[in-house]
């Protein structure tokens, strides 16, 4: 008989947004009418002055390992765009890239957890930071945060989850799923709480781009330089600069954190792909336009798809943040129809051909995550058919 695998794996669940998103493009192939509000993706194929970069890092074979934190123009490019436009005091020996933001976040974790620290994560949550909490060996603690406070933590909150295991806070701003944004007062406040208690935050900026009706983004590390020495900030091209694929992401942190990171990166995974931190260099270089070009179609989506949300009799934080949309079914999961949010969206996939994620995928039950990083024609047919759906109930 075979061993077991890891004891770690016995509690961690696999990406729920990657497994319904594999479902939705299954289906797909096997020639069903599927509309997908399920994968938060950028739908924007990457600029092409980014690809001639990549292109250009090829042909000059730039193919050799680099330094395990990256090449030091692309650190520099980063620890400039931090402090110009996050007001992050850093420099280039205080940045790691890392193979995307998701690799950034597990890769802090690890250096910063010890087995059976606590890690405080406020829900709603991304999807994969209760697991990648678990899989380092930690132990999330998951805070519910209230739907009148428009799911953001509060100072108070955050007090009442602490113990003396707590190690770090894991924030997200802008967030997915919600679409909400930590204004600088509460951050001013949490940042107090964490430098009290001698707890480190890892706060994840990858949505800081995409913001709408004049909402403003605030970086926690640039509170003051004491408040940047426990922060790790978070962030990667994979929603500015449209490619995902291309994994690329980054932390900032101190010189102690980053070191372990590079310490750990050097054993585990290397750096990230040689070629594809020349075009982060060219991203970070290029004429920024397309960004806002970008976001104003985003915008375009968002209200379209609140529009038909209102339309539905439907709820929903209204996103200032990212590019999701956290609506409120729990009218339709309390006992009838459905039992909750997974049996909600899995009858709306099979029936209409609609996928969305549940709540429950990012702890939140009662509720849906619907990506508008798709076309206005797939909003409008999509969204139509939410509406059918739910008059049908
Ligand atoms: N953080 C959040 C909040 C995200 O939504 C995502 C999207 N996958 C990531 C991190 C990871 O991004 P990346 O592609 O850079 O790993
Ligand atoms: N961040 C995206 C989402 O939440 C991408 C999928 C993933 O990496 O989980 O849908």
């Amino acid at each position: 008989m075979k061993k077991e695998l890891s004891e770690k794996l016995k509690n961690v669940s696999p990406s729920m947004t990657l497994e319904l998103s594999a479902l939705a493009k299954r289906l797909k192939a096997q020639g069903k009418d599927i509309v997908s509000f399920g994968i938060g993706e950028p739908d924007f194929a990457v600029e092409g002055i980014i690809k001639a970069a990549l292109i250009d890092a090829v042909n000059r074979d730039m193919s050799h390992y680099t330094d395990t934190k990256g090449i030091t123009e692309l650190r520099e490019m980063i620890a400039d765009r931090l402090k110009k436009q996050n007001g992050i005091n850093v420099g280039a020996d205080q940045i790691i890239t890392c193979c995307g933001a998701k690799q950034a976040i597990s890769t802090a974790l690890t250096v910063l957890c010890s087995p059976g620290d606590e890690v405080i994560i406020p829900a709603p949550y991304w999807v994969s930071y209760s697991e990648m909490v678990k899989i380092v060996g930690a132990v999330p603690v998951i805070v519910q945060t209230k739907w009148e406070n428009g799911f953001l933590m509060t100072p108070d909150e955050l007090r009442a989850a602490l113990t003396p295991r707590t190690k770090a806070l894991l924030l997200n701003t802008p967030s997915n799923p919600t679409g909400n944004l930590y204004p600088e007062n509460i951050l001013r406040d949490i940042a107090q709480v964490c430098l009290g208690e001698g707890i480190y935050i890892i706060c994840d900026e990858i949505y800081d781009k995409f913001l709408y009706d004049g909402a403003k983004h605030f970086s926690v590390a640039s509170i003051s330089d004491e408040v940047a020495d426990i922060t790790v900030t978070v962030n990667g091209f994979s929603k500015t600069y449209a490619m995902p694929g291309y994994r690329l992401g980054y932390a900032a942190a101190n010189a102690e954190i980053i070191k372990a990171m590079s310490t750990v990166q050097g054993q585990m995974i290397g750096h990230p792909s040689s070629v594809v931190q020349y075009a982060g260099v060219e991203a970070l270089m290029c004429d920024q336009s397309f960004i806002d070009r970008n976001l104003s179609e985003y915008d375009e989506r968002r209200k379209l798809m609140m529009g038909w949300l209102d339309r539905c009799g439907i709820e929903y934080v209204r996103p200032a943040g990212a590019f999701y949309i956290f609506a409120d079914i729990s009218k339709y999961t309390k006992g009838k129809p459905f039992g909750g949010s997974m049996e909600f969206s899995m009858a709306l996939l099979e029936k209409k051909g609609v996928s969305v994620v549940p709540g429950i995928g990012f702890g939140t039950e009662g509720f849906i995550r619907l990506s508008y990083a798709c076309s206005r024609g797939d909003i409008e047919k999509g969204m139509e058919r939410l509406f059918e759906f739910v008059t049908e109930l």
